[in-house]
């Protein structure tokens, strides 16, 4: 008899289970077992011993779910690494990293067998089998070749490839073709050629894939960048808006593709990365997966268990879940926008930021890592700084392109001079006509956090509020409905103040909608749309905005913050960013760093093709350093001002913020035990705990919050720091006063 310790997706350490030794049991197999009267779970086997652990009894495993191991050694480090790291249990990495299917739980028994798994396939092509032969081709060309030249050499190219790869059949691959896909679409149309999917080549050589010729910089940040890896260093590729990072990126990819390696591409959000993802897909038909939310269940167990099985050499682009899927050794790792917020997972445990995580793959993997911004993260600057990483610069557009020429406008002076309409300066509305006069297009971009849409009534000054969230409901012009942004409770709008019952009620601040609608009622003649999360709540109806200003359907964009990721629009020309005060002003250490980020991320889209662009910035406060370091598009300076800032008072990247919520329905057990435990923490660190304070969403969910901020200075253990705080924690929660206080941490919080 064997036995193993096992991790089941709960938030409890490790359980021990016996096992007969035929069974033939290995470390990372996943196995069910029995939990409760009537639970089966799926748990990993982490460890297997021979010795009986002390316990009276011990429950046997029932039975093994696939036949090789679900997680490699590799993942197991990783996971490891992440539990300790994140301050959480090893099951509460389990139930982020695995996708429901692959760790099922059921009723019963025999409702857990395992599951088939699919193989990938990719799209093949040739010639219809009357135009196989030398001879009917050369005819075919003989007679079309003047009328339609392209159609003939498309078809020439697909005979020749065919003979080139030695192909039996005139099958090859999709994308080794030069060709569009309208080209293609229109030959299938007159029975010129047949498509079908099959099976995926495992090609081994770059040259089995079609790649953008790199210009002398792009060449030289490539270089740069397998000596750092070749050194086994991260690399930091720092390069403007339209430098073309992503071409670098697909060398890297077919690189490690054709050595039959994996490739990881993190990217912020799946929904704004179509255009990307289509242009690897066509570069690497078959082997490109995505991941993300979006897809079902079955989708996403799908790829994991494929990927458990498959050999190497395939290309994962998803969101930062992705880095849970099966990697095999020696992987590429690319986080692209490596300082997009959306990379920290901030509302479960483990409360992760996928930057970092990817990182560690660099030791757990052996993988090789790439982080590429236009505009880095302060701790990603630092790290190069200080040698950690390889520093690579790109600040060229690529091809003719420029940069945006950036226009602060004041807007107090605008306002005192009688130039400024609704919520546009003059300035703004200059450009904006010259950009539609010139047949070309606009985006504007309005921060929406804490600038949606509000009631307020004016004689008394009441704001209809969310009762469970405790926060201000936004107004929907559509619907007329008063909306929490958090949890969705909804009202209709009030005509009178519900409080002083006079009618003196009005929609203050102001969000996309808003702009939309007076951007319409300014330019009647142009055609607005918006893109925000209310517009976009499917991939379908976000695509259909993007597709529609893509083909020019639209002149002016206006948007929230997905307007200012990774899009490559040809026609846009001006840039608004309409209100830049309330970006600096958000109540946050990294609020300039932010600021900064977002607006030259959004000027970023400006000016992609010919043109050079022009970016207005609307502010009250012109002589900002953040607006100044903008303007002049410096981010050296704007990094270095800041990290003196972050340095005199203690702030990352120069120390490490744990954050401790917590959170209960009763305010005043909650407050009792917040302060018990900055008691408690105190003894151990000193002047190093701020609060109790009341969390920024004081109440989510009929839960009170609370929190108390842990500040550890760089270069002290945070191993001693992690024991200490746990320490902390337990004095208050083995209280039996606060037994019912739920505890969460959350390391390097933002
Ligand atoms: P970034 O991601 O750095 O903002 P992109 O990769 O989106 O830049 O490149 C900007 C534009 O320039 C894109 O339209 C891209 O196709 C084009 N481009 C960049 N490098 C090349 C290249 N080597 N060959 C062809 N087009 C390129
Ligand atoms: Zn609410």
């Amino acid at each position: 008899m064997l036995y193993v310790q096992v991790v089941l997706p709960l938030a409890q350490p490790m359980y021990s289970f016996s096992v007969d030794e035929e069974l033939g049991v290995m470390v990372g197999d996943a196995v069910v077992v029995q939990f409760g009267p009537s639970r089966y779970y799926t748990g990993i086997v982490w460890s297997i011993t021979s010795e009986r652990p002390d316990f009276p009894r011990i429950k046997p495993i029932l039975k093994r779910l696939y036949s090789t191991p679900l997680l490699t050694p590799e993942a197991q480090r990783l996971w490891e690494w992440m539990a300790e790291y994140y301050m959480c249990t090893l099951g509460e990495v389990m139930r982020q990293a695995l996708p429901s299917m692959a760790k099922p739980s059921a009723q019963s028994l025999g409702e857990l067998d395992e599951r088939s798994i699919e193989a990938p396939t990719e799209t093949f092509i040739a010639l219809t089998a009357e135009l196989r032969s030398e001879e009917a081709l050369a005819a075919y060309t003989e007679r079309h070749s003047r009328r339609a030249p392209r159609r003939t050499a498309t078809m020439d190219h697909i005979a020749a490839l065919a003979i080139e790869r030695g192909s039996s059949d005139g099958f090859v691959p999709r994308r080794l073709i030069d060709a569009t896909s309208e080209q293609l679409a229109d030959l299938r149309k007159r029975g010129l050629i047949l498509s079908e999917p099959r099976p995926t080549e495992r090609s081994h050589s770059t040259t089995d894939f079609l790649l953008p010729t790199l210009s002398a910089p792009q060449q030289h940040a490539l270089h740069a960048i397998r000596e750092a890896h070749t050194n086994n260093k991260v690399a930091l590729l720092h390069g403007v808006t339209g430098s073309g990072k992503t071409e670098i990126y697909i060398h890297l990819i077919a690189d490690t593709l054709a050595a039959g390696n994996d490739v990881l591409m993190l990217v912020p959000e799946i929904v704004i990365t179509s255009q990307l993802i289509e242009r690897l897909e066509r570069i690497f038909e078959g082997r490109t997966t995505t991941y993300h939310s979006h897809l079902t269940a079955l989708r996403r167990g799908q790829t994991f268990l494929r990927l458990s099985l498959s050999g190497g050499g395939e290309l994962i682009v998803g969101v930062r879940s992705s880095l849970f899927l099966p990697l095999h050794p020696g992987a590429l790792v690319i986080v692209d926008e490596e300082h997009d917020p959306s990379y920290k997972q901030s509302d479960m445990q483990p409360r992760y930021n996928a930057r970092d995580v990817a990182v560690m793959m660099g030791k757990t993997h052996a993988a090789h890592v790439v982080l590429g911004s236009a505009t880095p993260a302060l701790e990603s600057y630092t790290n190069a700084l200080s040698g950690k990483y390889v520093y690579i610069e790109l600040n060229e557009r690529w091809g003719d392109g420029v940069l945006p020429e950036v226009i602060v406008s004041d807007t107090i002076r605008a306002v005192k001079r009688g130039e400024r309409k609704t919520h546009f300066n003059f300035d703004l509305l200059n450009h904006l006509r010259r950009s539609l006069e010139a047949g070309e297009q606009a985006i504007l971009f309005q921060n929406r956090r804490g600038y949606a849409p509000y009631l307020q009534c004016r004689t008394c000054g009441y704001s209809p509020r969310c009762p469970h969230c405790n926060v201000t409901l936004t107004e929907h012009r559509t619907t007329r409905r008063m909306e929490c942004h958090y949890c969705g409770y909804n009202i209709e709008r009030p005509t009178m103040c519900p409080n002083c019952e006079t009618q003196d009620i009005a929609t203050m601040g102001f969000g996309t909608e808003k702009v939309e609608e007076e951007i319409s009622r300014l330019f009647p003649d142009a055609r607005v749309d918006r893109l925000d999360g209310d517009t976009s709540t499917s991939e379908r109806a976000f695509k259909q905005i993007v597709q529609r200003f893509e083909s020019g359907q639209t002149d002016i964009l206006v948007g929230t913050q997905i307007v200012t990721k990774g899009f490559d629009f040809g026609g846009v020309t001006t840039v608004g960013i309409l209100n830049a005060d309330n970006l600096l002003s958000t109540p946050d250490f990294r609020a300039s760093e932010r600021a900064f980020q977002l607006m030259m991320q959004v000027a970023g889209r400006a000016g992609r093709r010919n043109d050079r662009g022009r970016v207005v910035v609307q502010t009250s406060q012109p002589k900002h350093p953040i607006i100044q370091y903008v303007a002049s598009g410096d981010y050296r300076a704007m990094a270095h001002s800041e990290l003196t800032e972050r340095e005199a008072f203690g702030y990352p990247p120069y120390s490490h913020l744990i954050r401790i919520l917590l959170r209960h329905e009763e305010y005043e057990l909650l407050r009792y035990a917040s302060h018990a435990l900055a008691e408690a923490m105190r003894r151990k660190f000193g002047a190093r705990v701020m609060g109790p304070v009341s969390a920024a969403r004081e109440m989510l969910r009929g839960e009170h919050r609370s929190e108390i901020i842990l500040k550890i200075e760089s270069g002290a253990s945070m191993t001693r720091a992690r024991k200490l705080l746990r320490e902390a924690i337990a004095t208050v929660s083995n209280d039996q006063r606060y037994k019912s206080i739920k505890i969460n941490i959350d390391v390097d919080a933002t």
